[in-house]
């Protein structure tokens, strides 16, 4: 491919993922002249995993305190400009079924799938040209352009987004492409660490937890103190290799190395005061007596 007139685009996007395809849909149907480039041939793989292959693709009460950054104010005029209701309304127009699971969280019927569909649709709708299995070998200014060096030859855009996402599951193609091109141009990086991840644990550690698999319950969790604490009451998810579901995936984005997690299974109540009161005059069975606060599997271990 030479580096002609014919490759030079208004915008050209790194990644086809669900920021990448949803700005170069928007761009392209307000008239821009946009070029979505991926080293991967599979597109949007994030979205395909997404909520168990369901894709939970909004929360009803979304909002600005939802999102963790150092400037609080960040994320609110962009959730001020495009609300869950307006995603919705997309999801409608492509009559893309969907229901509420658990506290505003709203899951596909079918299959995330659809959500790629229409994202790959909203694209075409904008006349977004694709550069799938392209990778990307140099970005460059040259004048007011920037110029991309491909694996399919060279592209100019007047302006470039960067939405090569995070670092999460390379197996899937991510990379540390948009962290390089950000150092490259002078910007500062915050650094790096896991957010919403399960917590797993030492292997031998938890074996005698390991029987509880699959036992789900609403917990209150929390993690360190002042500016940097985080407290949700939220699902509590027991797996094979340790703890995860909403209750820790949320807790996992504040904690930090060697830090407590404090996990409350009891509702703010005393066990232990709980248990001697329901216990008196009582020949309940001590699992069947926790079992009418606790998930019967977690009772009875
Ligand atoms: C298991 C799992 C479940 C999740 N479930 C949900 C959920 O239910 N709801 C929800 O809202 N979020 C969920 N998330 C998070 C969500 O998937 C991501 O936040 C979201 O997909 C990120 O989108 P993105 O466009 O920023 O990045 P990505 O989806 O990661 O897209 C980045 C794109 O850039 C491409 N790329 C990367 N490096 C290069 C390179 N060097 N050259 C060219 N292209 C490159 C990649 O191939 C990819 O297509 C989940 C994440 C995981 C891992």
């Amino acid at each position: 491919m030479s580096s002609g007139t014919t490759n030079r685009f208004d915008v050209a996007v790194l990644g086809a993922g669900a920021a990448g395809m949803m700005c170069a849909a928007v761009a392209g149907q307000r008239g821009a002249r946009v070029v979505l480039v991926d080293h991967a041939t599979r597109i949007a793989e994030k979205i395909r995993i997404s909520g168990g292959g369901r894709c939970n693709f909004t929360n009803l009460q979304a909002g600005p305190a939802n999102y963790l950054s150092s400037n609080p104010h960040f994320s609110r005029s962009a959730l001020a400009r495009y609300t869950p209701q307006d995603f919705l309304a997309l999801m409608r127009r492509y009559d893309i079924g969907w229901h509420e699971k658990h506290r505003g969280q709203l899951f596909c019927n079918e299959s995330a799938e659809d959500v790629i569909r229409m994202l790959r649709a909203e694209c075409d709708g904008g006349g977004v040209t694709w550069r799938t299995g392209c990778g990307i070998e140099e970005v460059r200014r040259e004048g007011d352009d920037y110029l991309l060096v491909t694996t399919q030859g060279t592209l100019r855009a007047g302006a470039l987004v960067v939405a090569t996402g995070g670092l999460s599951i390379p197996k899937i193609g991510a990379t540390d492409l948009g962290y390089r091109i950000a150092r490259q141009f002078g910007l500062k990086i915050v650094d790096t660490r896991p957010a919403l991840v399960p917590l797993t644990f030492d292997g031998q550690a938890w074996q005698p937890f390991v029987p509880l698999a699959g036992v789900s319950m609403e917990v209150d969790i929390a993690t360190g103190s002042g500016k940097t604490a985080g407290a949700f009451k939220e699902d509590l998810l027991w797996t094979h290799r340790g703890l995860s579901g909403p209750a820790v995936l949320q807790i996992s984005s504040f904690w930090r190395p060697g830090a407590p997690i404090d996990i409350d299974l009891f509702d703010g109540e005393d066990a232990a005061d709980w248990l001697i009161g329901h216990k008196r005059g009582s020949r309940k069975h001590l699992a069947n007596l926790l079992a009418e606060r606790l998930p019967s599997r977690l009772a009875d271990a």
